[in-house]
């Protein structure tokens, strides 16, 4: 049983008093966790505390961040730790998001020292992939999300079973263009395949879709098998879209 999970990704949008004002409508309206479905929002850092306060004590919700240091502490200025970040009150991490991979320069190295930080900490790492426009092209889409689960080999089995996957790819994100329900639940299985490679249970392991998910198309994406919710950047800005998504029929 893999629990639908619906995550918003607000990147560099909503600071604690927008993050409030959201969360205020979105409450109104959301009728609560229904068939153990989850609602995860990935604020600025800046914002989590805010988020939390508004969610704390309802089941099915949850905060967390787009981004951390693999370090506990130190002269890394900028950056923020696991421990912090937890004691924020932060439950789970994007790790490797597409902007952070092309924008940041992001490689699958530091995703590793990241995810395993991560892990490391009690928290849940959720390790975003996929490919570009040209590898796609190139027919490379399933050698480049396989290099980019490498990075879980090695960690302990019983902490990587918190590990989520959200398969973005890149030239689906914030272009309208999506890859259809079908194409996605065929690399959703390969991924699941490879995850047994590489040592997590690829059965049990939840695989997000994110790339232009709007109201209109979640629920095909999710009415897909291998298709375990969605990770969502623009749609999620808006708290009426945001509700629609995640209560599109699974
Ligand atoms: C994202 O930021 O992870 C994302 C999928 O963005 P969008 O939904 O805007 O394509």
């Amino acid at each position: 049983m893999r629990p639908f999970l619906f995550a918003a990704n607000w990147k560099m949008h909503l600071g604690p008093a927008g993050a409030a004002k959201f969360l205020e409508t979105f409450l109104k309206a959301w009728p609560g966790a229904t068939d153990g479905r989850e609602v995860w929002f990935f604020p600025p850092a800046l914002s989590v505390a805010s988020v939390r306060r508004r969610i704390d004590g309802r089941s099915g919700l949850a905060v967390g961040v787009q981004n951390v240091h693999w370090e506990e502490q130190g002269a890394f200025t900028g950056e923020l730790s696991v421990p912090m970040v937890a004691e924020a009150g932060a439950r789970a991490v994007l790790v490797g998001h597409s902007e952070r991979r092309h924008v940041f320069g992001e490689t699958d190295e530091m995703c590793r020292r990241k995810v395993a930080a991560v892990l490391r900490g009690g928290l849940t790492p959720v390790l975003c992939i996929g490919e570009t426009l040209d590898e796609r092209e190139r027919g490379e889409t399933l050698t480049v999300v396989r290099r980019q689960l490498d990075v879980l080999a090695g960690s302990d089995p019983a902490a990587a079973a918190r590990v989520i996957i959200a398969y973005e790819p890149v030239w689906a994100i914030g272009t309208g263009k999506n890859a259809t329900p079908e194409d996605a639940a065929d690399v959703h299985a390969a991924i699941r395949n490879h995850l047994r490679e590489v040592g997590v249970d690829g059965s049990t392991a939840r695989i997000l879709y994110g790339g232009s998910v709007k109201p209109g198309n979640a629920q095909a994406l999710v009415s897909q098998e291998p298709i375990d919710g969605v990770l969502v950047g623009g749609a999620s800005l808006d708290p009426a879209d945001w509700l629609a998504i995640t209560q599109v029929p699974g």
